[in-house]
């Protein structure tokens, strides 16, 4: 297996170190004059300056001095393996190590647990030092076993695009850069029930791990709605009240949270019925378009209820707040779409005629973008949204576009910008860029 990560620089000094590491055994450096011991390993004590040192074999144990766990924002190489935590560790020798925890899940981690050194391979001539729970009880699997089955966040079990019953999944119908997910119970005006929750959470767990895709389209089949909400076969009777408590809390919010959390724009089409449950998807999404006559609106408020997949607090912050209260408080399902738009929600509308193909160009357009700065925008922009402070939102935005700078794909773009004719001039090539952003 090649490693795609940075590995260690052996050093002459280092050397006796890394070999170790192979044959499993964590050495600490010790210096004769003074009894000191050195981690990293150094030419010379950094308390006296000798160079009379020598080589200890550490016990292994450690306590957790602190912690961090990576979730996301890291350099390309390491996406792989999120989410990681990155720790510091205080080792029995009296020296402090930064390191990574493994083998455990991360609630398992506090700071003061004890640890255990093992050893991960990562190239002929080194291993990387790693701690693991102390305590058996707490590992995930004993790396000894080389358990590399388990993975994270993963599509259901037993869920395929293939035996999708109510959605339909498809790469690349537009211009290939694209997924469209198409709930697919048009008889039902694409009502939500169970199954349409799990395999929309799947799709879009599943759209996730798709590298060249930058833009998920959801759509409703059948031409008469985008979606009505909730079916209401769903809605139980009080004795399941129990069982549709969680339906109602957990279920249809997991849906919008696989929707916000799939790293790709997604681009909510709307081209006929789009009410309740239909509607709070739609604001999960990062872009919408509607047909101009688009029938959309809030009707939980004539049952006794409100929006509860995050419409209720969503729509506030999607258009003027006295608006969005309008929406919620009337319960009205006849707004269309262009007057949804007029009062400041929806990207845009297209007239009935021109939808499909306004739609299209739309999406082949945005598609055609580097899916990595479609996600780092989508990042950014929602931090920058949820209403952190200005410092906060520039330090995230600075953070983006580092990270984009660090990605092949960008570095790919800028090299050959760098190798081409060397007859333009440096301005004109800077021109060129220029002229290629406004197009
Ligand atoms: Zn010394």
């Amino acid at each position: 297996m090649e490693m795609q990560k940075p590995i260690p620089v052996i050093q002459p000094w280092t050397k006796e170190f890394w070999k170790a590491t192979k044959q499993g055994k964590l050495l600490v450096q010790h210096c004769k004059d003074c009894n000191a011991n050195i981690f990293f390993p150094k030419k010379v004590c950094p308390k006296c300056w000798s160079e009379n040192l020598t080589w200890i074999e550490s016990s292994g144990k450690a306590v957790v001095y602190t912690y961090t766990a990576m979730l996301d924002m890291v350099e390309p190489k390491f996406m792989g393996d999120l989410p990681y935590v990155i720790a510091m560790v205080d080792l029995e020798e009296g020296i402090r190590m930064t390191t990574r925890i493994v083998n455990c899940n991360q609630d398992d981690i506090k700071i003061g647990m004890n640890v255990e050194v093992v050893f991960e391979e990562v190239s002929p001539e080194c291993s990387l030092p790693v701690f693991q729970p102390a305590d058996e009880s707490l590992r995930l699997a004993s790396p000894d076993q080389g358990d590399d089955t388990a993975v994270a966040a993963e599509p259901e079990k037993g869920m395929s695009p293939e035996n999708y019953q109510t959605i339909l999944y498809e790469i690349g119908g537009i211009c290939g850069g694209e997924c469209t997910i198409t709930l697919n119970r048009p008889d039902k005006y694409n009502a939500i029930n169970r199954q349409m929750a799990a395999e929309l959470i799947d799709a879009f767990r599943r759209v996730r791990n798709e590298p060249s895709i930058g833009v998920v389209v959801l759509a409703g089949a059948g031409g008469k709605a985008f979606c009505t909400g909730g079916d209401l076969e769903i809605f139980p009777s009080l004795a399941e009240h129990q069982n549709s408590l969680n339906w109602l809390s957990h279920e249809g919010l997991d849906v919008q949270r696989a929707i916000t959390s799939c790293e790709k724009v997604v681009i909510c089409k709307i081209n006929g019925h789009c009410l309740a449950g239909g509607l709070e998807i739609a604001l999960a999404c990062d872009l919408i378009y509607a047909r101009e006559s688009a029938k959309m609106g809030t009707t939980e408020i004539n049952m006794g209820i409100l929006p509860g997949w995050g419409g209720t607090a969503r729509l506030p912050r999607s258009m003027p707040i006295f608006r969005a209260r309008e929406i919620i408080f009337s319960g009205r399902k006849d707004y269309t779409a262009k007057e949804m738009y007029d009062m400041g929600l929806l990207t845009r509308v297209f007239k009935d005629e021109d939808f499909e193909s306004e739609f299209e160009k739309v999406v082949k357009n945005i598609a055609a973008k580097k899916p990595i700065a479609l996600r780092m925008g989508k990042e950014v922009m929602a931090r920058s949204a949820d209403g952190c402070d200005m410092e906060t939102a520039l330090a995230v935005e600075r953070n983006g576009i580092q990270w984009l700078t660090y990605s092949p794909d960008i570095q790919a773009v800028m090299d050959q910008f760098r190798a081409s004719p060397d007859k333009l001039t440096q301005q004109q090539k800077q021109q060129n860029i220029r002229s290629d952003v406004k197009k």
